[in-house]
């Protein structure tokens, strides 16, 4: 059994002046799949080392399987770490690569060791390399034996620290989905960082976002997709990104508008919807590019097209509404730059986020 708690996880550096870790706290269930994404410097390294044991928590405890490891070192923590530069040894073969943590970890025999190592090896493909050495490899090929080696022992838990960022797009893609298989069969509880929101959203059972060393939200993606609770994980969840228009709440006959300071971005929602907004409120308006609908003149708000970006199947329309305004509507709508169009949003997809906090207004 795979289960994994963090409590109030916490790591300074430089005597406290850079907290990496901001008292994290997260329950992991067995089997689960969870990703932890955030920005660079967030912390998400910094969480997988202590989770590994490379890194000593100034606060806090981790437990896995319900035993406490806080203390316990690295080599006798049962979990499996694959790394984005593989860290194979370069003098050893695949073969010994593969068996090196078997022989330091277990009693097996050495040709309980070699059946272990060849039939992983041809559950990862890579039975003709076993006799090769890393220099020979390409780079999916290593990742390969880097999965191969964490696979062979068994562990409670995989810790995957960015393991496709060396890897070109194509491979990326085709070694996600294959990473995702493996889980799958093995169901074993997995913990896998990475600072692509697209690979996180795609991967995880559940997604934890991290920013500045502090836990934002976790859920799953679709949860976390429609229901940022900051302005935080809206921007950051999703691509492109989520507009942001501010601003200001003016309710009067139940009506409330919420309207940028030129007055020319005007939405009304009925006020009875937003108990929690008052008059004068300064907001965060958010909408995804996906959500915003090109409509006839007389039903919309009206904008200035800027750029016209196709990408296939839609387009990109820049709109004056706030700069890197993006609605994202299907390719036959091609209007001209400087044209005037209306666009329109349903209310059940538009976010409203406090001005100061960036907290989500529900
Ligand atoms: P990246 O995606 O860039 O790897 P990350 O989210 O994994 O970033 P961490 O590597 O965990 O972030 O770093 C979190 C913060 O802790 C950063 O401000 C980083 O500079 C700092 N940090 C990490 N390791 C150390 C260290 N050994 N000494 C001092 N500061 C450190």
């Amino acid at each position: 059994m795979g289960t994994v708690t963090l409590d109030d996880l916490r790591k300074e550096f430089d005597n406290g002046q850079i907290v990496a870790v901001d008292d994290l706290s997260l329950d992991v269930t067995d089997g689960e799949f969870i990703t932890v994404v955030g920005p660079s410097g967030c912390g998400k390294s910094t969480t997988l080392r202590m989770l590994a044991g490379l890194e000593q928590p100034t606060e806090g405890r981790i437990a896995i399987d319900g035993e406490d490891v806080t203390e316990i070192h690295a080599r006798s923590r049962d979990v499996a770490m694959v790394f984005q530069n593989y860290a194979l040894y370069p003098h050893k073969t695949v073969q010994q690569n593969m068996a090196f943590g078997l022989r330091m970890s277990t009693d097996l025999s050495k040709e309980e060791r070699d059946e272990l190592v060849y039939e992983t090896a041809e559950m990862m493909g890579i039975e003709e390399l076993l006799d090769d050495r890393p220099n020979e490899l390409s780079g999916g090929q290593k990742q390969r034996v880097a999965l191969g080696r964490a696979i062979v022992r068994e562990p409670d838990v995989f810790l995957f620290d960015e393991p496709l960022s060396n890897l070109d797009a194509k491979l990326r893609t085709s070694m996600r989905t294959e990473i995702q298989r493996l889980q799958n069969d093995l169901a074993t509880t997995s913990i896998y960082v990475t600072h692509d929101q697209e690979e996180a959203m795609t991967m995880g059972d559940r997604i934890v976002i991290l920013n500045d060393g502090e836990l934002q939200q976790v859920g799953k993606p679709k949860e976390v997709y429609q229901n940022p609770v900051n302005k935080f994980v809206g921007g950051f969840v999703g691509s492109p990104s989520m507009n942001f228009i501010d601003v200001t709440a003016d309710s009067s006959g139940g009506v409330l508008h919420l309207r940028d300071d030129s007055g020319r971005f005007d939405y009304a929602v009925d006020a009875d919807d937003y108990p929690k907004v008052s008059d004068g409120d300064k907001l965060s308006f958010g909408i995804r590019p996906e959500n915003v609908r090109v409509v006839d003149a007389s039903d919309g708000i009206r904008a200035t097209v800027e750029v016209v970006e196709p990408i296939g199947s839609d387009n990109y329309l820049y709109l004056d509404f706030a700069s890197d305004f993006i609605a994202r509507v299907n390719s036959n709508i091609e209007p001209d730059p400087d044209d005037t169009v209306a666009v329109s949003f349903d209310e059940e997809d538009i976010h409203l986020f406090d001005g100061d906090t960036g907290e989500s207004i529900a």
